[in-house]
Parts: C-alpha cells; sequence; structure tokens
C-alpha cells in the first residue's frame, strides 16, 4: 500500500474485554435508510403486534435491505425516516429456518433475505457482491480493523474463529470461489492465533462440501489497511483500476463480522438483529465490546455502558439534577423487597429496571447540559471510529453498519483552526490513493473542480491520513468530500444540457 500512517494507537482501552451484552431498552427505532440504495419499505403498520426476529420493512431494489424487529412489542410509530416499536420485553422470537448443506443458491437467497450488509460500515449489502456474472478466484475476509478505538473484529476473530471460517467457506460456496484469504493487521496477535489454530483444524463436517484453501495472513499495521482497495493490493499485489469493482479483477472483499452473520443467518436462521460494537472514549465509563440489539439508541447504550465517566464535581451535579427520580426508584425498591407476592415482586421488578434506565437517561441529558469544561466532559460522539465515523447525537440508533459508538471527551477531540499550507507536501506521501489533497484543496478554493476531476478526487477514499498529518490542520479529508460532490453535480448539470 502506497502512503498510509501510524498513529497512537487507542485499542488498548477496549481490547482486552470480554463480549457483553446489553439489552432491556424500552424504545428500538429502527432506519429505512440503514443501508445504501433506496429506503426499505415498512410492511407493519401503527398499532402492530410484532415478535423479535420478525420481518417490518423490505429491501426495494438490488441495493436495499430487509428489515427485522430486534424485539417483541408494538408499533408505535412509522414515519419517513425511522418504525419506532415499544418493547414489551417478552422477547416472543420467531427465526427464519434453519439450513443444512445449503446450496450456493440457497445461501445467496439466505444472506438477501436476512438483511446482511457489510458490517465494516460501509452498510452495501452483502448479497448484491455476489450477483455478478464475473469469475471470482478470490474471497478476502477483511481482519485488518486498522481505524483507530475500534476492537469488534479482533474480539470476534478472538471468540469465534470457527465461527467467522465457517461464514467464509459459505460465502466462497455461493460462487465456488478457491481461495480464502483472510487479511488481519499483525497487533491482533490473539485473533491471529485463533485464526490460525482454527483454520488448521477446520473440519469439513460443518455442513459444508467444499474445500476452498483457507490462508491466515497476518498484514502490516498501517492506517488505512483496511480499505477495500488497499487489502486487496496488500494481500494479492491486485489493483483495483479506477472506477471499477473487486469483482473485475476477480476478488470480493466481506468483514469479518459479515461472515460471522453469515454463519448466524445460515445455520440459526437469525437475521440481522443484533451486532457487537465497541464502546469507547473517554467520556464513557464502562468500555468494552458489546452486543447490542438493532435500533437501541445511543442514548440507552450509554447508560446501560456506565453512563459518563465523572468526576466527584460532576457526581454532585448528577445527584442534584436526579434527585427526584432516584426517589422513585428508591420507593420502587422499597415495594419490590417489602411485598411477599412473586406476581406483585416481578411486576415491580420490570417497573423498576425501566425507571433506572429513564432516570439514567435523564442524567444523561443534565450531564451533557450541566459538565461543560469538566476533565471527561463528554463533547463529541461518533458512529464509527475516529478517522471515518460520523458524528452523531444520543437519538442515533444502532444499525448493522454501526461498527462502534464512540463518547470523546475534550482531551481525544481536535480543536485547531486551520492555517494557511506550508507546501510540505506531507499529506500526497501519506494518500494511499497517490492523489495530491493540497493542490486539489487549491483549485476548490477557486472553484475549479474539472482541475479537481483532473487531479483523480474522485478516487479519494475519504480515509483522513491526509487531515491528521497536516501541520496547518486543514481539514483535507473533508474538504475532498465536499468536492468530490461538486465534482458529481457538475457532472449532473452537463448531462441536463445534452
Ligand atoms: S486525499 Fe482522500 S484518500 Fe488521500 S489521504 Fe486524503 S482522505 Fe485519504
Ligand atoms: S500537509 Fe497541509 S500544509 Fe502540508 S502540503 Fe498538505 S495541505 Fe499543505
Amino acid at each position: 500500500m502506497h502512503g498510509g500512517i501510524h498513529y497512537k494507537s487507542n485499542k488498548f482501552l477496549t481490547f482486552n474485554e470480554p463480549i457483553k451484552e446489553l439489552s432491556g431498552f424500552k424504545i428500538h427505532k429502527f432506519n429505512l435508510y440503514g443501508h445504501i440504495g433506496s429506503p426499505a419499505v415498512p410492511v407493519v403498520k401503527i398499532g402492530d403486534k410484532v415478535k423479535m426476529g420478525q420481518i417490518i420493512a423490505i429491501g426495494q431494489d438490488k441495493i436495499s435491505i430487509n428489515i427485522y424487529s430486534s424485539v417483541s412489542g408494538k408499533i408505535l410509530d412509522i414515519n419517513n425516516i425511522y418504525i419506532i416499536i415499544e418493547n414489551d420485553f417478552s422477547d416472543e422470537y420467531i427465526s427464519l429456518n434453519k439450513l443444512e448443506n445449503p446450496n450456493g443458491t440457497e445461501i445467496l437467497a439466505r444472506i438477501k433475505e436476512a438483511g446482511i450488509i457489510g458490517m465494516g460500515g460501509a452498510g452495501f449489502p452483502t448479497y448484491s457482491k455476489y450477483e455478478t456474472d464475473k469469475k471470482i478466484e478470490t474471497l478476502i475476509i477483511n481482519g485488518a480493523e486498522c481505524e483507530d478505538y475500534l476492537t469488534t473484529d479482533d474480539l470476534i476473530m478472538s471468540k469465534y474463529s470457527a465461527e467467522v471460517l465457517q461464514g467464509a467457506i459459505l460465502l466462497a460456496k455461493i460462487l465456488d470461489i478457491k481461495n480464502v484469504i483472510v487479511g488481519i493487521e499483525k497487533d491482533k496477535k490473539e485473533a491471529i492465533k485463533f485464526m490460525k489454530e482454527s483454520a488448521k483444524l477446520f473440519s469439513l463436517k460443518q455442513n459444508i462440501d467444499i474445500n476452498p484453501k483457507i490462508i491466515i495472513k497476518p498484514i502490516k499495521s498501517k492506517y488505512p489497511q483496511g480499505a477495500e482497495k488497499m487489502i486487496i493490493q496488500t494481500l494479492t499485489g491486485k489493483e483495483v483500476p479506477f472506477n471499477s469493482l473487486p469483482a473485475d479483477i476477480g476478488i470480493i472483499v466481506n468483514n469479518v463480522h459479515t461472515a460471522y452473520s453469515v454463519y448466524r443467518a445460515v445455520f440459526f436462521g437469525e437475521p440481522c438483529i443484533k451486532r457487537v460494537i465497541t464502546i469507547s472514549g473517554r467520556a464513557v465509563v464502562n468500555k468494552g465490546n458489546y452486543l447490542v440489539r438493532m435500533g437501541s439508541s445511543v442514548a440507552d447504550v450509554f447508560c446501560s455502558a456506565g453512563g459518563a465517566s465523572y468526576n466527584s464535581k460532576k457526581l454532585d451535579i448528577y445527584k442534584e439534577f436526579a434527585k427526584g427520580r432516584l426517589k422513585a426508584c428508591e420507593k420502587l425498591a422499597n415495594k419490590m423487597h417489602a411485598t411477599e407476592d412473586l406476581k406483585e415482586k416481578k411486576q415491580i421488578e420490570i417497573k423498576l429496571k425501566q425507571e433506572i434506565k429513564d432516570t439514567n437517561r435523564e442524567i444523561y441529558k443534565h450531564y451533557v447540559i450541566a459538565v461543560d469544561g469538566c476533565e471527561n466532559n463528554l463533547v463529541k460522539i461518533l458512529a464509527g471510529g475516529v478517522f471515518m465515523g460520523i458524528q452523531i447525537d444520543e437519538e442515533y440508533c444502532i444499525e448493522a453498519r454501526t461498527s462502534a459508538i464512540l463518547f470523546l471527551a475534550e482531551s481525544e477531540v481536535e480543536n485547531h483552526v486551520p492555517t494557511a499550507c506550508i507546501n510540505c507536501k506531507k499529506c500526497a506521501g501519506v494518500c494511499p490513493v497517490s492523489i495530491q489533497p493540497m493542490q486539489i484543496n487549491n483549485y476548490a478554493e477557486i472553484k475549479n473542480f474539472e482541475e479537481c476531476k483532473k487531479l483523480n478526487v474522485m478516487s479519494c477514499i475519504e480515509c483522513g491520513a491526509c487531515s491528521y498529518v497536516c501541520p496547518a490542520k486543514i481539514p483535507l479529508a473533508y474538504n475532498m468530500k465536499m468536492v468530490k460532490k461538486s465534482v458529481k453535480n457538475l457532472a449532473k448539470i452537463k448531462n441536463n444540457f445534452l
């Protein structure tokens, strides 16, 4: 890979933590736009009762997906963006049928039916990569996980190596792919060890009747090694030409979590209703990797992961704000302990759990407002990593493509005012697609987007490496993104005049 950067990693905050489950939230919101392609179309109406694992919206085109409820409960609302469900906590579950020894067509149909998308963050429906007439020689399972803070794939490979490999083999079976390469950055020592052991031990008694060659390949730890085109180049030496797809050179790339989800969908009939995410950043207490249901809100996740990382001054502020709510919890708890009637005890317990969650939400809101300036003050929430993640607020809900939620404190967020370019060319040196961000930036400033296009701005993968190294702190990656939009608009305007 050309260019790339080495950064001071924050992965240590979560990489040793076991995967725990976070659930029991009252409201779940399912984003109809949670993938690239057209929005899914609801097949339920307000007031309907649904079960966990029930389809609630159907994908409409070749790059759109089905959406399933991750809880049992009632449809509270449907608007242009979300289906909102109130959890009844009964967890009544209907799965898809389990497949035994499926053929390639059946596997593909299952992936499509189960609503599986690229879980590394791209949101590209997995089935559409396999609906190709190209001859595919190699399947790459992307375990690079080069983004800072993220440790989800690392943990999944360490804990579920055999399952990931079974998922990979199912994927290979769809197009009779002969080679499977799992690329893992060298710093993920446990993951490499377990994946190698599983690959060695792998037996064909696993309801799978093909035998692709599996290679576990440690690769250099360097950002953005995990970008699709980069990992292809690193692992195979092949380059994907501009405006082409990996399939055009006989390669498909899928993420580790995607392979794991394929395994679950085929052998357990589990649609895409849960995923593992990294919760990290210095403004949240219990950093770690959590199995979270789709549609859970960031506020709920934050509170359940221990809430804010606070000092004693903040604690006083919380107590003040949450006094009333805490009293209500205390009252319920006393009532629960006092009653001898088991049914009543259970009912109060459910109420109490909800009250605690609501209280946490309230504390969260007051925390954000009240403790400005404190040491670990929450200043930014990101969905995804620090380089390519998007800024969100506490209303954001977990989607299949959400690999992480980062609660960043002041000390973790750069807040520099950009100065003039000093022409050091560092940005060009680290650019993995070998373009000249500073030159493009200069042309963009004078709105010469034709020239930006000639300088190949469209091949920018928006990795953020250039912004990271720029001593003038120019937000180059953001600027490249904007320039790409302008170039696209330019093309649209031209087409309209033809
Ligand atoms: S120009 Fe684009 S691809 Fe190159 S380093 Fe910057 S963001 Fe990454
Ligand atoms: S890294 Fe920043 S200062 Fe250096 S050439 Fe690029 S834009 Fe200019």
